[in-house]
């Protein structure tokens, strides 16, 4: 019997979960969510278990493949204004829809009352900390890790990627013999990693299935309601930046069908969409972009750097969320303050992790930065999970976007 293939299951699962979270929640006919959670548990432990290996043996054989030191400067370049000015965008996008529908204001008048504006509890507050940054320069800081060892237990990818980047830089200066030895090891390791996500992703659909229903069943349908107009303005922002801001860039620039291209990283965005955490997609990412064709040279460049410091989906979101708060308190918006948003949500979203949830963080450092209280954000929370699951997966769309447009301009470079 033919298998059904693995995107299809994972399309499935989704669309069950969604019944099965309302019947077989907390509150439902029985309560299955103790199963739904181990169900999920298991999966993201998986993904996450991936996670460190992937991307140090993935830097590491990707810097020390590339050629030349010049060749290694300017992808590092590309990528990385690339990643600025898509991010850049897609805070802008936010901007201008957060602006003419201004969900924060209710027939005229700051929806602050209405809205009831709580407070979060200690519990929340501990709960978020450490997932994004404290204080802007942390993401500097974050650079040179003190220990890669502690790093890489606390999921602090970019003091990875910084020691794994310089690492595979100087494996290309060793004699031969030595240089040998180190590439034949790492690249191995890194078949190795891919072949262990492969067995990961089997189990997949399960996981989602488990993952979403739990969602579900927690949150429900009714306590969103309320807040659907910002959620509303958010999708649709998340919707733009697809479908023609980065669409339009892939075509011209990546030289490739957006829908086809979307079609062979369904996996990646579905598991995106799912787990919420672009670090656990990582490894579909990788095996997504491979499929259509993307050097491994370029993928394992761009492709872990991209997961870590390019959200295009989280930038916009923290854009679209200090600016409802700020209708919401009846604060007069202005450019400077506009222009402090969009500055401190391009910087954050560079530095919070790939994890569940850690846009809020940076929101709490942008209302500080306009001067309101952190408090508003217990708003937000009631609508966090569901859009976290789609900038997630926009996040990784615009990672993957990236590894085409800079594998078509390598190749237009190397043609010339
Ligand atoms: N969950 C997002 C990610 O992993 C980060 C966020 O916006 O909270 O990409």
């Amino acid at each position: 019997m033919k298998r059904v293939a693995l995107h299809w299951q994972i399309l499935v699962a989704l669309v069950l979960s969604i019944p099965l979270g309302i019947f077989f929640g907390s509150e439902g006919l029985i309560d299955l969510s103790g199963v739904f959670s181990f169900m999920g548990s298991i999966f993201l432990n998986a993904l996450k278990m991936i996670v460190v290996p992937l991307i140090i043996s993935a830097i590491i054989t990707g810097v020390s493949n590339i050629s030349s030191e010049k060749g290694f400067a300017r992808m590092g370049l590309k990528t990385i204004l690339y990643y600025l000015f898509t991010s850049f965008i897609a805070i802008l996008t936010g901007l201008v829809l957060v602006n003419i529908f201004k969900p924060g204001i209710i027939s005229g008048v700051p929806a602050r009352e209405v809205l009831a504006l709580s407070s979060l509890t200690a519990e929340q507050m501990s709960a978020l900390e450490g997932k994004g940054t404290n204080e802007i320069f942390t993401i500097f800081l974050r650079m040179v890790p003190p220990n890669i060892f502690k790093a890489a237990s606390e999921g602090q990818m970019l003091g990875l990627i910084t020691f794994s980047l310089i690492f595979g830089f100087f494996i290309r200066k060793l004699s031969e013999n030595y240089k040998s030895v180190q590439l034949n090891f790492w690249n191995g390791v890194y078949d190795i990693m891919l072949g262990i996500t492969n067995l990961v992703m089997r189990i997949a659909p399960l996981g989602v299935l488990g993952l979403v229903a739990l969602t579900v069943s927690q949150t429900g349908f009714d306590s969103i309601m309320p807040l659907l107009k910002f959620a509303l303005i958010v999708i649709a922002a998340l919707l733009f930046h697809v479908f023609v801001s980065t669409s339009l860039m892939l075509y011209s620039l990546g030289k490739m069908k957006p829908l086809f291209y979307m079609k062979a990283m369904s996996k990646a965005l579905l598991t995106a969409f799912s787990t919420s955490s672009s670090s656990a997609t990582l490894p579909e990412t990788i095996e997504g972009v491979t499929q259509v064709g993307v050097p491994k040279r370029v993928s394992s460049f761009v492709l872990p750097l991209g997961a870590t410091i390019n959200m295009d989906g989280t930038a916009l979101y923290e854009c679209v969320a200090a600016m409802f708060i700020a209708q919401a308190y009846g604060l007069d918006i202005s450019f400077g303050m506009q222009l402090t948003i969009v500055l401190v949500a391009l910087l954050t979203s560079i530095g919070v992790a790939g994890v569940p949830s850690a846009s809020l963080v940076a929101i709490v450092i942008i209302l500080k930065a306009i001067g309101l209280p952190d408090t508003a954000l217990g708003l937000i929370l009631v609508v966090d999970r569901p859009l976290d699951m789609l900038r997630t997966a926009v996040n990784v769309w615009s990672d993957s976007c990236g590894a085409a447009i800079i594998s078509a301009s390598e190749n237009s470079q190397s043609n010339n």
